[in-house]
């Protein structure tokens, strides 16, 4: 080769490398549809693909308006902000994208109706009773999809930090069994992608906020289990997570923008305190490491001050819930984020949808920083979170205590009380979501020290206090475990949920005689709160315990329920004289869970550590069988 043949050569090289590197091409487009007839006319698309900031994108569609186009720090990005008008109609349309005159690629849009259907998007209330399980964990509907391409993750059964195989199928196989237990709500546990390399099973590092994981199924995998699910009376409440996403993810090592996550020069963990949101005397530091911290190594912190992303994550939730005809979202890791995204969060879904329901994790455990959280008018900074609902966890802290001491004049069942008695720091103590257990903690029965006598007394205070009952799968055939011991074993497989169990709940296999009693006093005590007003809606007015029980009643205009706990270790007569104002107006009761007739009010025997329940009667005249 002579000297011009090699510049043309390198020259030749040089243009094909300058041209390869302007190829460029649309690989998703997020969210991947819409919808006309929102409340928010605004609609940003995240545009991925190579060199695609290179492009000018073009769309022409009646009613839809492309009002700006934005490239960040990658060229692989872009961010197309579109307004759809009132009138636009149903249909899709083709966004060109262009390098001058000629089209790259293109991608069709479809822009569908919404559900017309006037039930959907109520959201969940007091008449609910939520069941929270583990998709992984809960039933393995079809081993077909336990070990799925290009998913780094293989089943693993034997290890309790492995994927089991449980899918959204198991889900659909046993909703006659949830129906028959007497829940109303299912709160399932991440059903995205979580393509990590391992403890995937979770559900917490997602890596495709529109997808679901292909080892629980397809997107329209979840959405027929929602159809299938309201057809049985059940509603359906998504785990979202908008703190954080999986560092798996396909941006992780391209981001749209460095500042799409909260950088750190290493891994720098959050401090893992709530607190400092509320903390009117908190340290820069501490607030920094809170909200910017990762969660974990293997979770990115994403920024919500970036506001790319903060409408990405807004508009990724308008669309699973448009898209399931979903009925209520649980937030993870609510105080993570920052509050001010969170409250724009909270707007925005209260925009499209004004009846819905959203409970947030926030794991803090006194009365004032829960408080804090659920929506009020009156936080001293000036607050407004719009937070329709948060787990309670002081009452359950409180809750895991009080069967495991004897009543005392600071101790037992005052725990109950006490905490009750802060009802007046939240703006509507109804909205509080309370819980025996959750995924993160010891298992119902392992705080109640395996002793059946304490679950009942739990349970029964857990179904029949003010708010939303919340319980978690397995917790009614008496499943035990300690967070101490690794999370796998607070969130084992369910019995009867894998071929080949031996116990087998489902169809009562092999159920131990104490398993087969929780079941069918949580059966019980279920279905009869369905149906019950008092309990679900009910006023709630308690009497300070004394002689180791703790009374209380749930009533409205029409009905009453008197609830007596007996923390003594010894059978209980209780004079109900003390108790006049609540029952006036009623002769007669009948127990709940015995079915036992009280012919007059005077005076009711527990028996030891047990809880009795009596649905009031006017008229004695009319005994309700
Ligand atoms: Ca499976």
């Amino acid at each position: 080769m002579n000297r011009l043949h090699i510049f043309t050569f390198i020259l030749a090289i040089g243009l094909s490398l300058q041209l390869q590197a302007k190829k460029a091409e649309v690989n998703r487009i997020d969210p991947p549809n819409w919808w006309v007839g929102m409340n928010h006319p605004n609609l940003q698309l995240m545009v991925y693909g190579q060199n695609i900031a290179l492009t000018q994108p073009t769309l022409n569609y009646p009613g839809v308006a492309l009002k700006e186009v934005i490239c960040l720090e990658s060229p692989n990005y872009l961010f197309l902000n579109l307004e759809i008008s009132v009138d636009a109609k149903p249909g899709s349309f083709e966004i060109q994208f262009k390098d001058g005159k000629k089209i790259v690629d293109s991608y069709n849009y479809v822009l569908n109706e919404r559900f017309n259907i006037p039930e959907l998007f109520k959201g969940f209330d007091n008449s609910d009773v939520i069941y929270l399980l583990m998709p992984d964990r809960f039933s393995n509907g079809n081993p077909e999809n336990d070990e799925m391409e290009g998913m780094h993750e293989k089943p693993k059964r034997k290890n309790p930090l492995g994927r089991h195989g449980g899918d959204i199928q198991g889900i659909v196989n046993h909703l006659d069994y949830l129906e028959e237990l007497g829940v109303t709500a299912l709160w399932i546990n991440p059903l995205l992608e979580n393509n990590m390399p391992e403890q995937s099973y979770h559900g917490y590092a997602i890596t495709d906020y529109y997808k679901v994981d292909p080892r629980y199924g397809t997107n329209e995998d979840y959405r027929k289990l929602v159809e299938k699910a309201h057809e049985k009376g059940l509603k359906i409440i998504m785990d979202m997570v908008a703190n954080h996403c999986g560092t798996g993810y396909y941006w992780n090592d391209d981001l749209p923008a460095q500042d799409w996550y909260n950088q750190w020069p290493e891994f720098t963990p959050s401090n893992y305190r709530g607190i400092v949101q509320s903390d009117p005397n908190v340290a820069g530091y501490d607030f920094d490491k809170m909200v910017k911290g990762w969660f974990d190594p293997s979770m990115a912190d994403l920024n919500q001050h970036n506001p790319y992303l903060a409408e990405f994550i807004i508009q990724n939730t308008i669309w699973w819930i448009e898209y399931l005809g979903l009925d209520g979202i649980r937030q993870d890791t609510y105080p993570y984020a920052y509050k001010d995204f969170m409250a724009e969060w909270m707007q925005r879904i209260l925009k499209e949808y004004p009846d819905y329901n959203v409970v947030g994790e926030v794991w803090l455990n006194y009365a004032p920083l829960t408080a804090y959280w659920l929506d009020n008018e009156t936080n001293k900074d000036g607050y407004r979170s719009h937070l329709t609902n948060v787990f309670d966890f002081p009452l359950m802290y409180a809750l895991n205590r009080a069967f495991n001491e004897e009543d005392g004049w600071d101790r037992g069942t005052l725990a109950l009380y006490e905490t009750l008695a802060q009802d007046y720091l939240y703006s509507d103590p109804m909205k509080l979501v309370v819980m025996t257990d959750n995924h993160d903690g010891d298992r119902f029965y392992t705080k109640m020290q395996e002793d059946i006598r304490k679950f009942k007394l739990g349970m029964a205070f857990a179904m029949t206090v003010r708010g939303i009952p919340q319980i978690y799968y397995g917790g009614e055939i008496l499943m035990s475990g300690k967070e101490h011991d690794g999370h796998g074993y607070i969130r084992e497989d369910f019995p009867g949920g894998w071929e080949g169990d031996k116990v087998d709940v489902f169809s009562g296999k092999n159920l131990s005689d104490e398993q087969n009693e929780a079941l069918g006093f949580t059966k019980r005590l279920l279905n009869w709160r369905k149906s019950n007003k008092a309990v679900q809606f009910g006023e709630f007015a308690h009497y300070i315990p004394e002689n180791g029980v703790y009374v209380y009643f749930r009533h409205t205009d029409k009905e009453s329920v008197i609830i007596m706990l007996n923390n003594a270790e010894e059978e209980r007569t209780i004079d109900l004289s003390r108790f006049t104002e609540n029952l006036k107006g009623y002769s007669t009761g009948k127990s709940v869970l015995t079915r036992a007739y009280f012919d007059q009010l005077d005076e009711i025997t527990i028996p030891a550590k047990s809880p009795l329940i009596v649905e009031l009667i006017k008229d004695r005249s009319t005994p309700p069988f």
